[in-house]
């Protein structure tokens, strides 16, 4: 993808701010971050999101993501981490090139992040489940 900035990234045509790399994934610091040590974990390949990135991939990013958690807590001394992805527009990505974030959390960090389940959303969550069994 030759405007992708996560790409140019990888190939080290935009400076990164790397913490670690191996064949498929790569991690490096975010250069807007809500908390020191906030870290962006991606694929080497171009995928937009959690649509069509391979699953072995997939793996790999969540394998990175804890050992960069522990990393984290051994050396930052960090104590929590939120880990998430946003995909698709609706949903907060802003570069479409897959990411997950590995934000530092602490009690005294005052952020705001998360979701308010809706109590009175009258959905019938039989219904729901009807569509969305998953074969294993
Ligand atoms: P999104 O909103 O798509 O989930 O997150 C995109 C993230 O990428 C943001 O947190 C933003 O700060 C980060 N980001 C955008 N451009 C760059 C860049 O050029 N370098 C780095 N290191 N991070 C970037
Ligand atoms: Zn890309």
């Amino acid at each position: 993808m030759e405007d992708c900035i996560f790409c140019k990234i990888v190939k080290g045509e935009i400076l990164s701010h790397k913490i670690y790399e191996d064949d498929l994934v790569y991690a490096f610091l975010d250069v807007k971050p809500v908390s020191p040590g906030h870290i962006l974990v991606i694929p080497k390949d171009h995928h937009e999101n959690i649509f069509d990135c391979p699953e072995n991939i997939l793996s790999q990013i969540i394998k990175v993501s804890k050992k960069i958690a522990q990393l984290l807590k051994d050396k930052l001394g960090v104590e929590a981490v939120n880990i998430f992805n946003n995909s698709g527009g609706v949903a907060g990505q802003d570069v479409f090139h897959l990411h997950f974030h590995v934000v530092p959390r602490s009690k005294k960090d005052n952020m705001k992040m998360g979701f308010i389940g809706k109590k009175d959303l009258n959905i019938n969550l039989e219904e729901i489940k009807n569509k969305l069994v998953l074969e294993s």
